[in-house]
């Protein structure tokens, strides 16, 4: 680690929710030896958002970065796994009305050319079948709630994310910073003070008096208390793109039957679309609306409908979303993680991946250069790109329905500006041109893979209509072939309750 003369020794980090608890264990993980000291400051009469159940894949990547078992954690978190995304409703075209999104690993290579070969052929207007759930064991494994654990006799490699309690994963990671030396202080901010350079100075509570320290983190949620109120950073709203901006959740039982669900659920409805994500516990539930074409008791009446829970008394949970990102994360000696930088409603599950982008690529970079105003700057803008990246591809969902139901889906389909990127796409894949070379050319402004996009295009049925025949010269997989080598794996697969039963058992040993 360069040790320069403006090398941070005291960092504060002003928030106790997922973003902020990360943040403090992968910097007192890997910095704690260097010399750092990290404390954390949370209020506990403004409290944490208590959603963000889903994850991707990147989290296994966090967890194993701080050196910590999924034995040793998902019990304690209510976790499960997680293999892909369904994805119902979104979209009317026959045959098309629900695809699944799948996690893959280089086991799937086979599989993703047969689909690509098929879906390019079906974009050229020729009869093949391509449809993305035939074609992933993913998929397969959470249609039989199985866990994606593979024997070792199966010789493949799966990757999946997890579900978890948003407050009890929190716990957990307070719990282990905590043992590590992260200093923790439960105190609400009511000041901030200032340098006259600009550079934040420290925070005053009422608790603990003025807590000064070298460096912030902004975990604060929508607050933004640091990058927004007070370096005055500027917000992007995403809002021509996306505008949904209010959830109401409420948990519901698990099935009577005892199986558990692999896979999160995104049901289309009337003005947005609903979460449904399997812990060990409950299942939870959550409408993600546009409170412009929706007001909130309405919205509430259509989940209770959906979930059957009309009469029940159980409660339900109102938020607001604040979705957009500010211009930079990283300003002078602040850097902000979590929904005090950005947020992009959560239909891909990616607010922990993004946190744990930035705090990744803060480190990286403060390692190699302490605070040169060039790494400041290259780290702003690859976090902006994620952002936009991700941003792009949630919007993809809702250009693609094809729904006519209520004026809120033709609206975000026909009242919406395409992105330059998305244009490009939907132009080569609509010619059945070469869609492989377009996303490469792309590659740095892309975040998801070539395979997610061929899942969405062709899981939502953009395909032309009456097909002709192809001919026979052209390679054609067949789906029969492509389920009976999926279907044929199952069998190295575990019962997902029953994988989860040997964790916890794992645990106690
Ligand atoms: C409806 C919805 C669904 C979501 N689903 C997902 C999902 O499936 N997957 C996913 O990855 N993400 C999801 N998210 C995002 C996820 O909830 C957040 O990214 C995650 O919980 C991290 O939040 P946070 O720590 O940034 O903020 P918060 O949890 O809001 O924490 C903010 C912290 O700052 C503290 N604070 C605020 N002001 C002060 C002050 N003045 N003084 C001291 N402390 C202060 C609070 O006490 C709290 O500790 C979802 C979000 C919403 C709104």
């Amino acid at each position: 680690m360069a040790d320069t003369p403006t090398t941070a020794k005291r960092i504060l980090i002003v928030g106790g929710g997922t973003a902020g608890w990360m943040t403090a264990a992968m910097l007192v993980h890997s910095w704690a030896k260097h010399g750092f000291e990290v404390t954390l400051l949370e209020s506990d009469s403004i409290g944490i958002i208590g959603v963000g159940e889903g994850s991707t894949p990147k989290m296994r990547r966090f967890f194993d970065r701080i050196g910590v078992s999924e034995a040793e954690w998902m019990p304690h978190c209510n976790a499960t796994y997680k293999c892909g995304i369904r994805f119902p409703d979104w979209s009317t075209k026959p045959g098309y009305q629900s695809y699944y999104h799948p996690f893959f690993s280089q086991s799937d290579d086979g599989p993703i050319r047969a689909f690509y070969q098929n879906a390019s052929l079906r974009s050229r207007n020729l009869d093949v079948h391509a449809h993305p759930d035939t074609f992933f064991i993913s998929q397969y494994l959470a249609g039989q709630r199985r866990a994606p654990q593979p024997d070792e006799r199966s010789g493949y490699v799966a990757d999946y994310a997890y579900h978890f309690d948003a407050a009890l994963i929190g716990d957990f990671l307070k719990r282990w910073s905590t043992a590590r030396g992260v200093r923790h202080l439960v105190g609400t901010v009511n000041q901030v003070r200032v340098h006259e350079n600009g550079d934040i100075a420290g925070v005053d509570t009422p608790e603990h008096g003025q807590v000064d320290a070298d460096f912030f983190v902004d975990c604060t949620g929508f607050a933004s208390l640091l990058i927004g109120k007070t370096l005055n950073v500027p917000f992007q709203p995403y809002k021509q793109w996306l505008f949904n901006d209010s959830a109401v959740a409420m948990p519901t039982p698990l099935d009577a039957d005892g199986t558990l669900p692999s896979e999160t659920l995104s049901r289309a409805l009337k003005f947005g679309w609903v979460w449904k994500i399997p812990l060990t516990n409950r299942y939870g539930n959550g409408y993600v609306y546009s409170s412009e074409y929706v007001d909130k008791d309405a919205a509430e009446r259509e989940l209770r409908e959906t979930l059957g829970l009309l009469d029940s008394p159980v409660e339900a949970r109102h938020l607001r979303m604040r979705v957009g990102r500010v211009e930079k994360s990283w300003v002078r000696n602040c850097l902000a993680v979590g929904l005090a930088q950005g947020f992009i409603e959560p239909l891909e599950a990616t607010a922990l991946m993004i946190v744990q982008d930035t705090v990744d690529m803060f480190m990286q970079r403060y390692e190699q250069g302490g605070f040169s105003e060039r790494y400041r700057a290259d780290v702003n803008e690859k976090i902006n790109l994620i952002f936009d990246g991700v941003k792009n591809y949630v919007f993809t969902h809702y250009k693609l329905n094809s729904r006519s139901d209520t004026e809120y889906w033709v609206n975000a389909r026909e009242a919406t500006p395409l992105t330059p990127e998305l244009e490009r796409i939907l132009a080569v894949w609509d010619r059945g041109g070469d869609l492989l070379s377009e996303l490469r050319s792309q590659a740095g402004r892309q975040v998801y893979s070539p395979t997610s996009w061929y899942c969405i295009l062709a899981g939502m049925g953009r395909f032309p209509t009456r097909p002709g025949k192809p001919p026979r010269d052209v390679q054609v997989f067949l789906p029969a072939e492509m389920r009976k080598f999926c279907e044929g794996m199952l069998q190295h697969f575990p019962d997902h309750r029953q994988a989860l039963e040997r964790l916890k058992q794992a645990e106690a040993a």
